[in-house]
């Protein structure tokens, strides 16, 4: 059975903890590794390789760090297949998926590809007499990043990328549920040119993650995953001082007006509710009809298309969508599922007890679409992360935009409608982080920046992109006086200069 290591200083490193996670393929249940966690000191042994390293990399020119960014794009690119054979394999989405996971990783490589230009800073000449001031960014020092299961290419390099580039060194502490997506990045990152040891890979669990949230010599932690999580390890790092952005859940919603294009929603709805078997953060997880009308249409629609989507794994060209990550997560959407019919919830399609031939023993669950679903319901409360639509009837717009902004979630919502004005007065009132108009699931690119509102996002700023930039980097302003050519004659100002 393969053995997943860290990457410590660049080097492969066994793991002496004694402590190991069990990683499995998700298509068909069998464990196909095993992977060392690391300890408190294993950690700081990280730490400590990076901390050696970070000054001289800060200090490199801009232009040869973008250099390797640059090589490190066009690596992506050439191993994407197997790349996202990888992922499949441990993840279990299909290989479409995958490859559609690495092209959203590569954007903000691209991105940081010409950070010499973002990073130039801004001038002001003669702000007084012979006076200048500039402002500058510096590195913020060893950052880290920690991230979810579902996207282990993607998230690790929304993160990475901005952070290498800005001249910081970079530990990754991957989920221990699919690791090895991490050790083949640390290659590709060694065969770009980046130097041995500014990017680690610790691998572990809540001992690793406390390690880095209160080690001194971190300067910056980037979180992805779940809220409960996402609050803890912001408060954790906050109160340890480090400056933290920590990503957390969704719940996110798509109103369908009775204007819209009936077959376009409901092919963006099945894409967006069940694709990567909804365990995406983006996934759209509630729809919102307005009137009963197009909500009657709408349920009858999907409860047909919810039935043909074809399931399996991803070595079946076929697929279209894979299993869940683990049995234990399996059993938790079903739970939602119960608690759903319990509380009252019409169960339109029924996914529990799906068994896909041939593959016994993965954890496949089909999918699910409840209706009649009520705000004080569970189902429509809590993030499932399964593939589970809830349709919630709304009677008006209004009605709908009360309801979206009342749940404590905030991450992405979308709107379907012919009509500019609805579309626009949308926009501005919902109170989520990215909108989506007549789009499913509004990721921003790369070039933009990617965060929710509310308790989907601890921390002032939002992942890859412009804000990014801002994240892994301190500002410095210099106010300069040059050029004066007779002195103060002994007179000290001090009064604020009016
Ligand atoms: P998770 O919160 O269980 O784990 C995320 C990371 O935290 C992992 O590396 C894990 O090892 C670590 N961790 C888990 N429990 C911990 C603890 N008690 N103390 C310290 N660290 C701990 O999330 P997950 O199940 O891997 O991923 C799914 C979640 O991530 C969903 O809620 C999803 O919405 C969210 N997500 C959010 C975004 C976003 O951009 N907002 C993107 C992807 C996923």
């Amino acid at each position: 059975m393969d053995s997943i290591q860290s990457i410590i200083g660049g080097k492969v490193y066994n793991s002496t903890s004694g402590r190991n996670s069990a990683v499995f393929n998700p298509a068909t249940g069998e464990q196909i590794a095993e992977v060392g966690l690391c300890s408190a000191s294993e950690v700081e042994r990280a730490l400590d390789a990076a901390l050696a390293l970070q000054g001289e990399w800060g200090r490199r020119p801009i232009a040869e760090r973008a250099r390797m960014m640059f090589r490190l794009q066009h690596l992506l690119e050439q191993r994407k297949e197997d790349i996202a054979r990888l992922i499949s394999r441990e993840h279990g989405k299909t290989h479409e998926d995958a490859l559609g996971e690495i092209s959203r990783g590569i954007e903000p490589v691209a991105f940081a590809s010409g950070m010499p230009h973002i990073l130039k800073g801004e001038h002001s000449l003669n702000v007084a007499k012979n006076v200048d001031s500039y402002s500058l960014r510096q590195p913020l020092g060893v950052c880290a990043g920690i991230t979810p299961f579902n996207f282990p290419v993607m998230v690790p390099l929304w993160m990475l990328a901005n952070a290498l580039v800005c001249g910081n060194c970079f530990i990754l502490k991957p989920s221990e549920r699919d690791p090895s997506a991490s050790l083949l990045l640390h290659e590709l990152i060694l065969e770009a040119g980046f130097p041995s040891g500014v990017f680690s890979v610790v691998q572990g669990d809540k001992e690793a993650v406390d390690a880095l949230l209160t080690a001194k010599g971190v300067a910056g932690i980037s979180f992805v995953g779940s809220t409960p999580i996402a609050e803890y390890v912001y408060r954790t790092g906050c109160s340890n001082g480090k400056r933290v952005q920590a990503l957390g859940g969704a719940k996110n919603h798509m109103v369908v007006m009775a204007d819209a294009d009936l077959d376009k929603v409901v092919d963006a709805l099945i894409g967006s509710a069940y694709g990567a078997a909804g365990e995406r953060c983006m996934a759209i997880s509630a729809a919102l009809p307005i009137g009963n009308e197009v909500a009657d249409r709408l349920v009858a629609r999907l409860q047909e298309r919810v039935k043909a989507i074809r399931i399996g794994p991803a070595s079946d060209a076929e697929s279209e969508m894979g299993p869940l990550i683990t049995q234990q997560h399996k059993e938790k959407v079903e739970g939602y599922i119960e608690a759903g019919v319990k509380e009252g919830a019409e169960l339109v399609v029924d996914g529990r007890g799906h068994k896909v031939a041939g593959n016994e023993g993965g954890y496949f669950l089909g999918g699910s679409l409840f209706d009649r679903v009520t705000p004080n319901m569970r189902i429509y409360r809590e993030e499932i992360f399964g593939p589970v639509l809830v349709v919630v009837r709304a009677g008006s717009l209004d009605e709908a935009v009360s309801l979206i902004n009342a749940h404590e979630l905030g991450n992405g919502v979308s709107i379907y409608t012919r009509d500019g004005g609805t579309a626009r007065n949308f926009m501005q009132s919902v109170e989520i982080g990215m909108v989506g108009i007549n789009v499913p699931i509004p990721v921003p690119v790369g070039y933009h920046s990617f965060g929710g509102w509310k308790r989907s996002l601890f921390g002032a700023h939002g992942i890859y992109g412009p804000e990014s930039v801002h994240f892994y980097t301190k500002l410095k302003t210099v106010t300069a006086r040059w050029g004066e050519t007779s002195g103060s004659g002994g007179k000290a100002e001090f009064n604020f200069p009016h």
